[in-house]
This record gives C-alpha cells, structure tokens and sequence, in this order.
C-alpha cells in the first residue's frame, strides 16, 4: 500500500511514499504522518491511499501522529476549496485546518501520575504514623493525582510508592484532561419564552433543519438585544435532539467568559461538561490540544470559538451560527485569507448543514445576498421585555469649537450628561478609536511631524510611558524637547490629535471623584486584565470606563445609561471604499451598549461632519435606510457587493524595483485576462500606507463578479511570474481592508 502525502511545505504537489508494514491499518485519508524529503523529516497529511503508485522506490512512512485521522474527508474537501477559491497553495489552506497544537506532535494528552485506593483482603497492616495518614486520605478519596495527594499531607513520592509496595494503592499514568473552565461554576439555564418575532425565526431555523438535504443560509437581523443570542442557543439544542453537532463562530475580541458561559450553562452542566468545547487563542496549546480532540471524538457536539473553529472536525453537521458576521475579523490577513463567514457558507452547503448568520448592522454582502434571494432574512426589529432603543444625539463640533479655543475633548452637552450620571449612581462608557494620548507630534513653526522611520504614518505620544511610538511596526522613541529639525529647534513643538489617554487625564481633571478605568492595548497586556476590569465595571466599582474597539462590542451592563463616542467621524476619513459602512456599524454598535437596564440610554455623538450618512442612519438605527443608499454607491463604482474584488499587493524594500514589478504584473494581467468580460483592472498605484516595516507597497485591484474564475486565472498567472527576489505578491481574494 502507498499513501498520497501533502507535505507542509508549500509546494503545490503532492508525494507518495509506501507504508511499512508495522504502519500497515494505521494510516487512512486524513492521517498526520511524518516521512523523509531530502535530508529532512517533514510533517504532512494523507491526502489518498492506493494499491500502488506510479513512481519507482518510494521512501516508507516514518510514524504517524495521533490515534486518529485528524483531517476528516469533508475538511479535506474545505481546504481544497480554500486553496482554489483564495488562490493559495494547497498545502498551506491545509494546514490551516488544525490548530498549532493538533499539528504539531509535542503537545500531546497530558499524563499525569494518579494513586487508587486497592481492596484490602485480611487483615489491615499496622502502618507507620505518616504512612497512616497518607493511605487516610487515599482511602477517603479513592482516587487522586499524585500531585495532589503530595501536596495534600506534605510528603515526598517515597512515602506513596511505600503503600503501593504493601499493595494497599496503585500508581497509574492516566491522561488527564486539561479544561479551561474548570473552575468556574456555572450555573444551568432554561430556555426563556420566545417572543412572536423570535419564535417565527426561530421556526423558519428549525424547519430548515428538519428539512432533508437542503443547505440554507439565514441572515438574523436583530438590533442588539432583540434576543438573537437566545434563537441561537434553542436552535443548538434543536442540533442536538436531531443528533446532530453544531458550531458558534463569534469574534475573537467578543469570545469573553461571558459569552462562553451563556452556552456552557445551557448545554454542559454537570455530567455532561463536555459538550460545549470552546477553540480560542487564549487557551494554552494543551488546552486547545485536548478541547480539539473532544470534538474530533465526539464527545464534544458543540463548538464555540473564533475564526478557525469553522475547520473544527464536527460531525455529522446540522448547523452553522455565524454572530456578528459583519466583523473584519472573520477574514484572516496571511495565507490562507479565507473569510470564516463565506467559509461557513460553503461547508453549509457541503454538509447539507443550516448557516446562521446574526448582526445588528449586517454587512452590505450578506444584506445584498437576502435581496437576491441567496440567504433568508430574518428580522428581529425590536428590543425584548420592550426596552426602547437610546436616543441618540449628535453633537455638531464645528459649533463646539467656534465657543472655545480648538475643538474640546468634551462638548459642554456630553460634560453636563456624564456628571447627571455620576450623581445618580449610573454608569457610563466613552469610546474613542485611537489609544495612546496624542495621535501626533509636530511643529507649528517649519511643520516637523514625527513620523516612524520604517512606516509612512505619524508616531503616537505616550505621555505615562513618555514615548512616541508607531501603532504598525512598534517602533519606539524619546520624545523630543524641541523641534528636532537642526535648522528649527523650536521648544514650543505640540501634540495634535486625541487618544484614549489624554481622555482619561481631562476626565480626571473634570471629575476628580470618579472611578475611571481605561482598556485598550496598551492597558490590557495580560490576560486576565481584561476580566478584571469588566468584572469591576459590572460589579459598580468603576464609573467610567475609557476604551477604543475592545469595549465597542458585545458587551451588556445593565447599569450603562450614558455612551459617549468622543469623535465619530475619525473611521470616516479612511482610503477605503468601505469607511461609511464601519463607521455605520461601529456607531451603531458602540451606541447598543447603552441602555440594556431599566433605564432607558442616552448616546452622545460627538462630530465634525454631524450630516454624513453613515451618521445620520445610525442616529435613527436605521440599517436599512443605510443599506439602500450606500448600495447606490457601491453599485455606481462597481465595488463589492455589486461585484468581488482581487487585492494584489508587491512588497519590497526597494521602492523602485516595486513600482517596476507591479508595472510588470499589470501588463501580465492584461494579457492573461483578455477573456473575463467584466474584469476591471485599476493601478498598479501606491498602498494608501506605502510603506510599512520599512516595505514599499504597491497595489493592483481587480474587480469582476465571476471570482471563481479569476481565482483560477491567478493561480496559473501567479505560478508563472518571475519577480525580483526582494519583491513578494500576495493575493487577497474579497479583502476587507485595503490598507
Ligand atoms: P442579542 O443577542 O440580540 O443582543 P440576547 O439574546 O443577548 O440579545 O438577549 C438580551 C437579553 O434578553 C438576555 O439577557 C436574554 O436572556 C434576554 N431575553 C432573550 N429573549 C427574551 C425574551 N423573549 N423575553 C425576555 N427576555 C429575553
Ligand atoms: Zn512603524
């Protein structure tokens, strides 16, 4: 017999290598497998199993990791399609597929030393004093690690292995199961009663489910807290009395102990704690090692984590829940660039499994794809128990700056809203999307501006750290005291622009009595800094909490009656065709954190341009109103979703030899695809950042709506092109950011 290998080297060709006879029943389509290349031993999986092959003295298989086959056939079946449609190397879009910690062959079970408790027969032997007390607890407990017994009654393995000499206990090796929620007690809940909107789409859910070999796609679009969580939760349990599995895509930034708990609590209390296994980055590679093969042994029949988790081997599939699918960071930026939503999509589809895809302000894509009959929408328009949606109120800035000098942190209208709810024991949030305390530094005199020597973007002042530092490349410096220009040296050089910690330091100021906490990266380095200062913030400790994306989402304090977003118009001023549609979501969400209690909340939005769009929609948590005009835009400019975009951006430290390589390419393009009619070739033309960790970048954006064929087209192109050996091209298919 010879197996069929995929190495994990990307070389877009596969190897047979024979299987030796003590592998032989070991290896299957799917096996992680290690074999000989060249002088090297390289991991890889097996892609076929045949008779025999048609090259002559085939290297054996070395070993095989792992007791199972850890890519299943329909996962194969994943990747292949990834490596096509995101025109990548096969062997990269499969790896892909399982986690580091699977891949890789070190992080295995976890064995650990366990002491048992062995009948006694006759008569019980008189012990020494310590002994006695060992076998006492050993005798009460039955069963213990080792460590655990040592640590127990302060004595040393030789004590232990004493009793076991007598025969009196047995020290095994045993895999013990590492569980990230190990300690936490969670407590067991029951389905809430479905109001009429929510028991409709829930039906529509179900039904799809119950109906035989039909994939469907539903678009949930329900304001935050319609209850769309809920539907999820009652269509998960629907998965599992159909005996089927099921998966919970949700962003990385939103998988907080919160939301792990809302599924563990209703599917895996008690006995059962292995049915929800949850795949993130912050667990540690056994973790992770152990919640994958829960669910690759079935024992785990839901799944819940980010991007990734739509590779975890479920099987069978009944059901896909996508939350917050509008979210950029479902798209992976490295090879593989798969979108985990379109992803789920498509294994829906291979599967026969129902894809749900749930958001507040879905993305113009999927909204699009309702319209055209594609997905299924349903509408979750208001609040549970009643709860009103905030008022909204934009605050025109222009105004604000004519009373003072420059433009407040503060509108006297947002100043007089936060000290209403201090006084009234009330909490509140203020968002603003730039951390560090000034977004600049430059000279009013010859116009200096600290730029970041490596990347074409402005440093960040740090005042606690007193640093400047690049938010691309992490580059740090001292921060001047005069003008560094030599011909300048102007001592009065100031910072321009606000961050998040300038804003904590005003707050101070204004209101000295308030508990203020700040979150965004520069504060929440650990990893349970994070926890902590929700849990405080939940637990009324704190008054005010200051924060950038990390607090815009997901987030539910019933206490929160005030958000203030400090500049809304900072996402609108982005190169990229999609800036009005963030700046819509990122409104509207950061606004849905208000007012989830009994009282109802108020949303200050502070702005230079108060009568944009994106702005005005989101003050009337109007989505569609938005979607309509935004797609008249989209439809004019040919931009997604009217059709799909290719980004393909060079990369090097020579500026020119970029420009040239890029110049190259289009020409290339040109020639090789003459025949797709709609294609539009725009550039080559410079990244809107042009240089990044001292690489120039230089970009070409093809737009057509038939991407299947183009990615074909790529592939052969890309194989087929010599570029410089300092110039990279990768190939973004559907990007969602152009930077
Ligand atoms: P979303 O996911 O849309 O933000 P959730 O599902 O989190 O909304 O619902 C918000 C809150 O309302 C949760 O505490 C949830 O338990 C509760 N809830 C959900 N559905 C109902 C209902 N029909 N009646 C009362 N409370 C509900
Ligand atoms: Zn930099």
């Amino acid at each position: 017999m010879i197996a069929r290998v995929s190495l994990e080297i990307a070389l877009r060709k596969e190897f047979d290598y024979s299987i030796p006879a003590e592998l032989a029943g070991q290896i299957d389509v799917g096996s992680r497998v290690q074999v000989p290349f060249g002088s090297r031993k390289i991991l890889g999986v097996v892609t076929a199993v045949a008779e025999e092959s048609g090259h002559a003295n085939l290297k054996p298989i070395l070993k095989v990791i792992g007791a199972q086959t850890l890519v299943t056939p329909k996962v194969l079946k994943l990747a292949r399609w990834i490596g096509e449609y995101y025109c990548c190397a096969p062997e990269i879009a499969l790896k892909s597929v399982l986690p580091e910690a699977v891949r890789k062959e070190d992080a295995g079970w976890r064995e650990r030393l366990f002491v048992r408790a062995l009948a006694v027969t006759g008569e019980f032997p008189k012990l020494p004093k310590r002994q006695q007390e060992v076998w006492n607890i050993v005798e009460e407990r039955r069963e213990l690690p080792l460590a655990e017994l040592l640590e127990l009654t302060k004595t040393t393995a030789a004590t232990v292995r004493k009793l076991e000499d007598r025969g009196l206990v047995s020290i095994t090796s045993e895999v013990s199961e590492r569980d990230p929620y190990a300690r936490e007690t969670i407590l067991p809940t029951q389905n809430i009663i479905l109001n009429p909107a929510q028991a409709q789409a829930l039906g529509e859910i179900t039904k799809a489910m119950d109906t035989e070999n039909s994939s469907r796609t539903f678009l949930l679009h329900g304001v935050t807290g319609s209850g769309k969580t809920e539907i999820y939760l009652q269509a998960l349990a629907h998965a599992l009395e159909q005996g089927k599995g099921a998966m919970v895509l949700v962003p990385e930034i939103s998988l907080t102990p919160q939301t792990v708990e809302r599924f563990k609590a209703r599917f895996s209390s008690g006995k059962l704690q292995t049915l929800v296994a949850v795949l993130h980055s912050h667990l540690s590679a056994g973790e992770r090692h152990d919640e994958w093969h829960k669910i690759r042994q079935g024992r785990a029949r839901i799944v819940i984590g980010a991007r990734s988790a739509i590779f975890a081997p479920v099987e069978p599939l009944g059901l896909i829940i996508v939350d917050e699918e509008h979210e950029q960071t479902y798209k992976q930026e490295e090879a593989p660039r798969y979108h985990a939503r379109d992803v789920a999509v498509m294994r829906g589809q291979m599967e026969n499994a129902v894809v749900v895809l749930g958001s507040a302000t879905p993305s113009m894509e999927s909204y699009a794809n309702c319209k055209k009959g594609k997905f299924t929408l349903l509408n979750l328009p208001e609040r549970v128990d009643d709860q009103k949606m905030p008022q909204v109120r934009v605050v025109d800035m222009r105004q604000a700056m004519f009373k003072e000098k420059g433009p407040p942190l503060f509108s006297p209208q947002l100043k007089e809203a936060i000290k209403q709810r201090l006084e009234r024991g009330e909490q509140t949030i203020l968002f603003l999307n730039r951390r560090g305390y000034s977004t600049s530094l430059m000279c009013p005199k010859c116009g200096y501006v600290a730029n970041c020597p490596n990347c074409s973007v402005s440093l960040t002042y740090h005042r606690i750290e007193q640093k400047l530092s690049c938010h691309i490349c992490g580059h740090n410096e001292k921060v001047p005291l005069v003008c560094p220009e030599p011909k300048c040296k102007n001592p009065a050089i100031r910072f321009a622009g606000t961050g998040t910690q300038k804003v904590e330091e005003v707050l101070a100021k204004l209101f000295p009595k308030a508990r203020v906490k700040r979150m965004d990266a520069d504060t929440m380095k650990r990893k349970d800094d994070y926890r902590h200062v929700l849990g405080d913030f939940r637990a009324g400790k704190l008054d005010i909490l200051v924060g950038t994306q990390m607090i815009a989402k997901g987030l539910h304090f019933p206490n929160v009656t005030l958000v203030g977003i400090i500049y809304a118009d900072s996402a609108l001023h982005q190169p990229d065709f999609r800036a009005g549609e963030r700046t819509f979501q990122l409104l509207t969400q950061v606004a849905g954190r208000a007012g989830r209690g009994d009282v109802e909340g108020e949303v200050f939005v502070q702005a230079f341009t108060p009568f944009h769009p994106a702005i005005q929609f989101a003050r009337r948590h109007d989505f569609v109103g938005f979607y309509e005009q935004e797609i008249e835009f989209r439809e004019q400019l040919k931009y997604p979703p009217t059709s799909r975009v290719a980004l393909l951006t060079l990369k090097g430290r020579s500026e020119e030899k970029v420009k040239f390589s890029a110049d190259h390419l289009k020409r290339e393009l040109e020639k090789k695809l003459k025949n797709l009619k709609d294609l539009v070739i725009a550039g080559p033309a410079p990244a809107p950042l042009l240089r990044a960790e001292n690489f120039y970048r230089y970009q070409i954006m093809l737009r057509t709506r038939a991407m299947s064929a183009l990615s074909r087209e790529l592939a052969i192109i890309v194989q087929s092109l010599t570029l410089p050996d300092d110039v990279t091209l990768a190939v973004d298919i559907d990007p969602v950011s152009l930077s």
